[in-house]
């Protein structure tokens, strides 16, 4: 027997032997991917787990009184796979799964891994070695070894097309889909383990003789397909649109590839150079940063001290939702979705009916996507969603946000109404994407109970939900925004209160820039090119067209940047002294609001058109607007356009964080990468600043910022400098570089 450390999954060894005797021992095995321990100890654990197995399987083929081998995970888990952290350590290269793998399906004695629970990654690989698997009916299964940036490296890649066939295996590895691959037969009872033991021991599995040479999956050859050049040139294309510029799907497939084309052991070479390339690609530690990154920012703290640690949320029972245009429809969705009672509020009758038909047709589509969804939503039970243009309906609900227009006085008018009808522990959440939370919560008497909760649309499928607190909001009230994130199966970040918050301000140098690069010779469909290059979903402009270039007018109008109320006389490229582009305005003044209208930066086939392609009209516009304003056209290649877009979006960030706006630069890579469609094999915008190097990043902008010394967004941020001339700490060091109280994560 083996000491088996605390919090471990475990595998045991059963020695099944003929007269029904059973020895045990236990042997730790590959961490749980959730528990995080020192590298150091984790070496010694997969060592002596290795170690342990190895020497189990030679016991095991030199005792004669051994019949067979079941490897089976204790406390109702297989195996999760082995410790991400482990990955990254350069240490953990030297230790090899694939021979153990080797080894187990070398074995003389039949082995079977009796799958319950989970067996992921290398626990998958290691049933994968195995002469029989069976599972439990829940079992879920899968290789995701590919969200992390890398490939199943212990000859999965090459026993699994073997088992499942290469489209099967192909889905599964290069998405790292989970899944649950048991389908009972009819009839057939489903077991638990000591049952499966029985059946063992009975040998209704193990039929006494029969060849294990069929059993093991290297010596099977990969199931032939009619036309598998075809079907693999197919796929690969597939999984190069998906990747976004991400290596690991793509060289999954490789190593896939090479399964359908050499023999085992060959594929086992590439596999093998594949990982290593992947290993040592820099995008692996970028994904496994976003990985840690999203768990860390659940950890929520605030300058003034309060923390999740001290504060507990209040349970929702019933919500409401003010307002269902674009962003109001989507969040009744998630609600009903999480089975969270919701009443929806419109303003009249009109735009009441307009938003019950909108959401009953994302209900029913959310519904379709899941299985018996209809049932289990059960949206048609008015207890369940509730339509109306009453507020005295929203006396009895635990939450309510707001989604109406972004607009001050609207807004502190539905607070001061809520805070007067609902009852007085009711939280009130308003959705604004950059109005001040504390102008808001001063229309009511509870400002404690008053957050910013700032969905992404569409809200019903975008991951993030940005916490805002005011000056006076509560710890619980934080702590409840934080669980309703988690119960609505969103990444919840918290951050402070300032125009924009953390995300959207980060977002308006990068547009400004995207828009002067326009002025000065750039192209909207170079700079989405670029952009889309780096690995955004979306650019810029294809973004703008599709959000609606009003909204940010209507937003300017407010601010007085355009429209009525700016003074006359106002030079037209220039706003308080900085450097302005009218470009955004004029569009929308000739009716350009992007896709609803069919043109915008690019032109679509139809109002509500998808597909952008060049306008020709939008160039020649801009040609003129460049004559008249004087402006000297140039060429802008591809890194200047990078820079001055991302550059601009981190030096932000650096403000915002010596701001103390986040608590620390991986909030903002979790906003980006769950927002903003910020590339996740980046590692978000400030992880990919410190790869990129802060030092080179500060030389970039000091020399934009001396071409164009009119554009505060591209003046260093304070915060940057000192970080550089210290040295360039690593990011995990930067909050301490803060001179603030309560600044580390
Ligand atoms: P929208 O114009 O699509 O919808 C606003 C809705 O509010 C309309 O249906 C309107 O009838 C309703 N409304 C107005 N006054 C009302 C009242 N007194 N009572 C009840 N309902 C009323 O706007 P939207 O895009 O859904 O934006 C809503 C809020 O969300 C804004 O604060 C916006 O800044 C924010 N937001 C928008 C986005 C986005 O991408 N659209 C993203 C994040 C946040």
């Amino acid at each position: 027997k083996l000491h088996v450390q605390s919090g471990y999954t475990v595998i045991f060894f059963k020695y099944l032997i003929c007269k029904n005797t059973i020895y045990t021992f236990i042997v730790p095995f590959l961490i749980s991917m959730l528990i995080l321990c020192q590298p150091h100890l984790l070496l010694v654990s997969v060592e002596i787990f290795l170690q342990a197995l190895e020497d189990g399987l030679k016991r095991a083929d030199a005792d004669p009184s051994v019949k067979a081998v079941m490897i089976c995970g204790e406390n109702g888990k297989f195996s999760a796979g082995a410790d991400i952290k482990g990955f990254s350590s350069p240490k953990r290269r030297g230790i090899a799964l694939g021979p153990i793998v080797s080894l187990i399906e070398r074995s003389e004695k039949p082995v079977v891994a009796a799958i319950e629970g989970v067996a992921l990654g290398g626990g998958l690989e290691v049933a994968l070695g195995c002469h029989y698997r069976i599972a439990h009916v829940k079992a879920r299964m899968g290789l995701p070894e590919v969200t992390i940036g890398l490939l199943p490296g212990a000859e999965g890649t090459q026993r699994l097309p073997r088992l499942v066939g290469v489209p099967a295996a192909l889905d599964m590895i290069t998405t790292g889909k989970v899944l649950c691959l048991v389908i009972p037969p009819k009839g057939v009872k489903i077991c638990s383990l000591p049952d499966v033991d029985a059946l063992f021991c009975n040998s209704i599995f193990l039929p006494p003789g029969q060849p294990l040479g069929p059993r093991r999956l290297s010596l099977k050859p990969v199931p032939k397909l009619p036309n598998m050049e075809a079907f693999l040139s197919e796929a690969l294309v597939k999984v190069k649109k998906q990747a976004h510029g991400c290596l690991a799907p793509e060289l999954c497939f490789q190593a896939v590839k090479a399964a359908t084309e050499q023999p085992f052991a060959d594929g086992v070479r590439r596999e093998q150079e594949l990982f290593n390339v992947l290993l040592t690609s820099g995008q692996a530690q970028a994904l496994q940063y976003a990985f840690f990154a999203e768990r860390a920012v659940q950890k929520w703290t605030t300058p003034s001290g309060a923390s999740w640690k001290s504060a507990s949320p209040q349970p929702i029972h019933k919500a409401a939702v003010i307002g269902l245009g674009t962003m109001g429809r989507g969040i009744v969705t998630s609600l009903v979705k999480a089975k969270i009672p919701v009443v929806a509020l419109e303003q009249d009758l009109e735009y009441l009916n307009m938003g019950r038909k909108a959401v009953m047709f994302l209900l029913e589509r959310e519904a379709m996507k899941m299985e018996q969804g209809a049932q289990t939503l059960d949206f048609h039970n008015p207890a369940r969603l509730q339509f109306t243009v009453d507020f005295d309906v929203l006396r009895d609900v635990d939450l309510v946000i707001e989604a109406v227009f972004e607009n001050m006085a609207l807004k502190k008018e539905i607070f001061h109404k809520l805070s007067r009808i609902c009852k007085p522990g009711a939280f009130l959440c308003t959705n604004t994407s950059a109005l001040n939370i504390n102008e808001i919560a001063s229309a009511t008497s509870r400002p404690q109970q008053v957050i910013g909760t700032h969905f992404f649309s569409p809200a019903h499928v975008m991951k993030l939900l940005e916490i805002i607190y005011g000056h006076h909001t509560s710890p619980t009230t934080i702590a409840t925004a934080m669980q309703l994130a988690k119960v609505l199966k969103k990444v919840g970040v918290v951050v402070g209160n300032c125009f924009g918050f953390a995300g959207n301000r980060m977002m308006f140098p990068y547009a400004q820039q995207a828009v002067f690069l326009l002025e000065e010779g750039s192209r909207p469909e170079a700079v989405d090119q670029v952009i889309e290059d780096f690995g955004f979903r979306i650019g810029p402009f294809r973004m703008s067209d599709l959000a609606g270039l009003d909204v940010g007018w209507r937003s300017r109008k407010g601010q007085g940047l355009t429209g009525p109320s700016l003074p006359p006389g106002t030079p037209a490229r220039q706003r308080h002294g900085h450097r302005y582009s009218p470009l955004p305005d004029l569009l929308c003044e000739n009716g350009r609001f992007g896709q609803k209208t069919g043109k915008g930066w690019y032109q679509y086939e139809k109002a509500g058109g998808r597909t952008a392609k060049p306008d020709p009209w939008l160039h020649s516009f801009l040609s003129q607007y460049r004559d008249t304003h004087r402006i000297k056209t140039r060429f802008i290649d591809q890194e200047e356009i990078l820079e001055r877009c991302l550059f601009s979006l981190i030096n932000e960030g650096f403000d915002i964080l010596a701001e103390g706006i986040a608590s620390g630069p991986e909030h903002l890579d979790v906003i980006y990468i769950n927002g903003y469609g910020w590339p996740k094999h980046r590692g978000g915008p400030m992880f990919y600043a410190s790869t990129v190097g802060l030092s080179r990043i500060l030389a970039k902008l000091q020399k934009y910022s001396e071409a164009h010394p009119d554009v505060p967004g591209l003046q260093p941020s304070a915060f940057l400098k000192k970080l550089v001339a210290m040295g360039n700490p690593p990011l995990k060091e930067w909050m301490s570089y803060l001179s603030r109280p309560n600044n580390k994560l």
